[in-house]
């Protein structure tokens, strides 16, 4: 028996779908779900802890490729590095949170980390490798 913190971001045409509950009954998976949410650009993410059998949820994530759902393992936790920041912006429309966003007037982008779900996909953008796991 095993326990994974997932992200699942889902294609536009998979939203009204009830995918979760299909994953969890097919592969015998329990799940608590810490965050959902669709997003304003109509894209949808859940940010979920799955539980049980190594193999089952291997196949389940298999399966979830075969919709187009993406699966990314939730990190531990995403700080930045300020000295390395170059407020470029790259990484502010890829966070699924909006937890960078660029401040006006000054321009800074501006990262709050209470709102950062740990997904990682800022750290894998930034050309300045600002943004980091801390374990
Ligand atoms: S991509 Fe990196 S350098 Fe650019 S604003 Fe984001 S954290 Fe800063
Ligand atoms: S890890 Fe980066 S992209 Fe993911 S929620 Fe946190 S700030 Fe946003």
């Amino acid at each position: 028996m095993a326990s994974h913190k997932v992200v699942l971001h889902f294609p536009l045409h998979q939203l009204n779908r009830p995918v979760v509950n299909d994953l969890i009954k097919t592969y015998d998976l329990d799940f608590n779900i810490l965050r959902a949410e669709v997003t304003p650009d109509e894209k949808g993410f859940v940010v979920l802890e799955l539980t049980g059998e190594e193999d089952n949820f291997r196949k389940g994530v298999e399966w979830l490729d075969t919709l187009g759902v993406t699966v990314q393992p939730l990190s531990e936790d995403v700080v930045r590095l300020e000295d390395r920041c170059t407020h470029c912006g790259a990484c502010v429309t890829t966070c699924p949170v909006d937890a960078l966003y660029v401040e006006r007037p000054s321009q800074q982008v501006i990262f709050e980390q209470d709102t950062c779900i740990g997904c990682g996909i800022c750290v894998k953008v930034c050309p300045a490798a600002a943004m980091a796991v801390q374990f």
